[in-house]
């Protein structure tokens, strides 16, 4: 394509979401221009689950090398309330978010999409994208871009459209925050294919082994038990203390964590003009159930056709109903469980039960992390 001037679509946000929809409009011959403000490979707090339905756009978009490449899940020991029980728990694989998003970003190169990292974008009232470079010495100066459509895919701490006032975000109260850091070399990391799932009043932690070895630790937590803790390292360090893990609580105290912004929120509306909001930005459920990144991407293969009637001239709004049809019984299923999991004493009963019935345990760990559902394709979806 002819260097970022006038590409039909803007993509915004190189993670699942934002790469898989690059991937599918360049399959569909569209120029698009992939932005983001990060260079990559870059880690980023997720649990690192990726359920069937990401797995099998990956394999739909010719990556089903990398979805081999991941850990099996096959069991997950729930922790809470002082008692443990082990859930047989099977279909997603663990998979570094390094590895993964790099991973979409080259599919998309190779479908002609251009990508540039390290730019900010932001879209402006009259549905332009400036573009802000972030390494000023070797980055070409400011740019506008006025393309015929805009994916906003710039996650949960996204401010592309902080000038939109149609797109404003409704955020939760009671909300929680979410923290994630690496380690490696630890003496009681969970083995390859087990979950590990610790539930306490300060918020919920999973903890799974990636490909590489090193273990991903991913928290959802309470702001103010947490500040009250000493902090997202320490509150974590004291959830796996509590729960016999003694090596992971002491690498979790000295580990370096990121954290997001609050975590349940929804837009006003996710589509107006010609900008169309997919993954993250619009609208997150806590992440309980693992499955932010299959959603995402499952937004970005089914926003494709909408991008197109853009491209043809028609307006973005008809995505809201799409959207809201995609996601949101899987939201409140996402809400369920999130408030069982809230209530750890409530909780741990049913999942000891569930433990000792494990076909029933079975089927419903399934439906509260979305594998009961056939896995999606780019066909099907799109
Ligand atoms: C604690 C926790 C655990 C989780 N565990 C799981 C799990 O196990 N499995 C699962 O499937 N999901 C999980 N999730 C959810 C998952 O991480 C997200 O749903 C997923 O990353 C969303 O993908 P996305 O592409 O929408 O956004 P992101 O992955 O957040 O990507 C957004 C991209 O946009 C870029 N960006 C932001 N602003 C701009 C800008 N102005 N200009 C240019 N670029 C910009 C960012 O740099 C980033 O690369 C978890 C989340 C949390 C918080």
């Amino acid at each position: 394509m002819t260097p970022r001037h006038d590409p039909d679509v803007v993509v915004i946000g190189a993670g699942p979401a934002g790469a898989t929809a690059a991937c599918v409009l360049g399959d569909r011959g569209h120029r698009v221009l992939l932005i983001d403000r990060a260079s990559f490979p870059r880690a980023k707090v997720c649990g690192c689950c990726l359920a069937p339905g990401g797995q099998g756009i990956l394999r739909s978009l010719g990556l089903g090398d990398l979805v081999e490449e991941g850990v099996p899940l096959d069991t997950t020991i729930v922790h809470g309330a002082g008692r443990s029980t082990t859930l047989d728990f099977r279909g997603s694989v663990t998979l570094s978010r390094e590895r993964l998003d790099a991973a979409l970003i080259e599919a998309a190169r190779r479908r002609h999409v251009e990508f540039l990292p390290r730019t900010s974008a932001v879209v402006t009232a009259g549905d332009e994208v400036e573009l802000r470079p972030l390494d000023a010495s070797t980055a070409p100066p400011p740019d506008t871009l006025r393309p015929k459509a805009i994916v906003v895919a710039d996650g949960l701490g996204g401010r592309a459209l902080d000038g939109r006032p149609e797109f404003r975000w409704r955020i939760a109260g009671r909300n929680r925050f979410g923290v994630g850091t690496l380690v490696e070399g630890v003496r009681d990391a969970p083995r390859r294919g087990q979950l590990l799932m610790l539930t306490d009043r300060a918020g919920y932690l999973g903890v799974a082994t990636l490909e590489d070895g090193r273990v991903d630790l991913a928290a959802a937590l309470h702001p103010e038990r947490t500040r009250l803790g000493g902090g997202p390292a320490a509150t974590c360090a004291r959830i796996l203390g509590d729960a016999g893990l003694a090596g992971l609580a002491d690498a979790a105290a000295a580990a370096k964590w990121r954290g997001t912004p609050s975590l349940t929120r929804s837009r006003r509306s996710v589509a107006a003009g010609r900008v169309f909001c997919i993954g993250d930005a619009g609208g997150y459920v806590e992440p309980f159930t693992g499955e932010g990144m299959s959603w995402g991407m499952e937004a970005g293969v089914a926003v494709a056709p909408f991008v197109e009637a853009t491209l043809d001239g028609g307006a973005a709004g008809p995505w809201n109903r799409a959207h809201a049809r995609l996601l949101s019984a899987r939201r409140r299923r996402c809400r369920t469980v999130a408030f069982a999991i809230r209530h750890p004493r409530a909780a741990m009963p049913v999942m000891r039960l569930l433990g000792r019935l494990p076909r029933i345990g079975r089927r419903l760990a399934g439906v509260a992390s979305g594998q009961s559902r056939p896995p999606a394709d780019v066909g099907a979806i799109g």
